[in-house]
């Protein structure tokens, strides 16, 4: 089998209603689709994470202008090989951003291809599933107007666990005073109900302002606290597992083993998360894996795009083994988007869905999903 052609697709749709997290608002969505043409009559399909504010025709000329011509002609099953000259042949000016969320989507569809080729979910090519489904959580609480909003985030609170949903995270991250009457709001109006909650600012904070927001919330048994530092700041990461009590969470930021060596090395989070879409891909989620695993650390990755990197999450959180084992022992969970996303929703022909407070992981070939070309078409640029 060959690869004859690479075919990237850019997406954009306005929202009609821009929402805020703590780096900006967001004002459309957006994805970097990839298809991967074999002469076998196969084609993977793959996705480069578009972060809210992240221009989506970065990673759409790092495939086209950079990987495209290594790959050109190749045989699609030598996934490690191709990955591995992915990075050296970007290194010097790649190895964080945008070029590993390029070579993440050519990872993923070559994965996807592989997975095609054998008739197999990508689950069994990683060495099986240690799950068939997964919870999710609801990831939410973005703001519209900025700040005061503390109200309508307890009532939202509420709206996600009438949907079934008995996890979610607060986007928080507009100020530590804002941050604490919102969660306060939020913790009176799921009052003894069985709710889960996580925090996550997007490292709006330094460590002064992360510390005193982090023991204002102790109370609230957070099953952890996300990115409460810039991801360049790994002593800060330290100081806030050393000094809080909550587990410490992050990665979306970090790339590569190389990244993540840094992070888990120094001991600076409890729970890794690594976006599939921007890690470096599956072959990167699986290194990560095997690093975190000799650090004890959980590994839970990130998701915040389309139907595709929502379905590659689900074949990696298959085939993560738990960092701590015993008979209960802690599973990961699935980050699940509830703001508007035009094509997430519509891009594949079976939806990936929450029913009774679980995401069955898809079986079928690959990813496991069909996407819907129709849609493609509609929102390309
Ligand atoms: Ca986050």
């Amino acid at each position: 089998m060959k690869i004859t052609d690479f075919r990237v697709h850019v997406l954009k749709s306005p929202l009609a209603e821009p929402f805020a997290f703590s780096q900006g608002w967001v004002k459309q969505r957006s994805a970097t689709l990839l298809e991967i043409i074999t002469d076998e009559g196969i084609t993977g399909w793959g996705e480069a994470f578009a972060q809210g504010l992240e221009p989506p025709e970065i990673a759409a000329a790092v495939i086209d202008k950079a990987l495209k011509p290594l790959l050109m002609g190749a045989d699609p099953l030598d996934i490690e090989v191709h990955w591995h000259r992915m990075y050296h042949m970007t290194r010097d000016y790649g190895r964080k951003g945008s070029v590993i969320s390029g070579i993440s989507a050519v990872d993923i569809a070559l994965w996807d291809i592989a997975g095609k080729f054998h008739e197999l979910p990508i689950y069994k090519l990683l060495g099986g599933a240690f799950r068939t489904r997964v919870r999710p959580y609801a990831t939410g609480f973005y703001r519209i107007k900025g700040q005061g909003e503390a109200r309508r985030l307890g009532e939202e609170a509420l709206r996600h666990f009438d949907a079934g949903f008995s996890s979610m995270k607060v986007k928080l991250g507009y100020g530590v005073d804002d941050d604490i009457a919102c969660m306060e709001e939020i913790g009176r109006a799921i009052q003894g109900k069985p709710i889960t909650l996580m925090v996550d600012t997007n490292h709006a904070y330094g460590r002064a302002e992360a510390l005193t927001l982090g023991r204002a919330l102790e109370e609230f048994n957070l099953r952890w606290y996300e990115e409460p530092v810039v991801p360049e700041d790994v002593q800060g990461y330290v100081e806030m597992r050393q000094k809080l009590t909550m587990p410490i969470a992050g990665g979306e930021n970090e790339h590569t083993l190389y990244g993540f060596r840094e992070f888990l090395g120094a001991s600076a989070v409890d729970v890794a998360q690594p976006d599939l879409g921007s890690c470096g891909g599956l072959t990167a989620g699986r290194h990560i894996v095997a690093l975190a695993q000799s650090h004890g650390v959980q590994v839970n990755p990130h998701v915040w795009g389309s139907a595709i990197a929502q379905a590659a999450s689900l074949q990696f959180i298959a085939a993560v083994p738990v960092a701590h084992h015993s008979l209960f022992a802690q599973q990961p969970i699935l980050e699940y988007d509830r703001s508007s996303h035009p094509f997430r929703e519509h891009l594949i022909k079976k939806p990936i869905e929450q029913v009774g407070g679980w995401v069955e992981i898809p079986s079928g070939p690959g990813l496991g999903v069909e996407v819907d070309r129709a849609i493609v078409e509609k929102f390309r640029v």
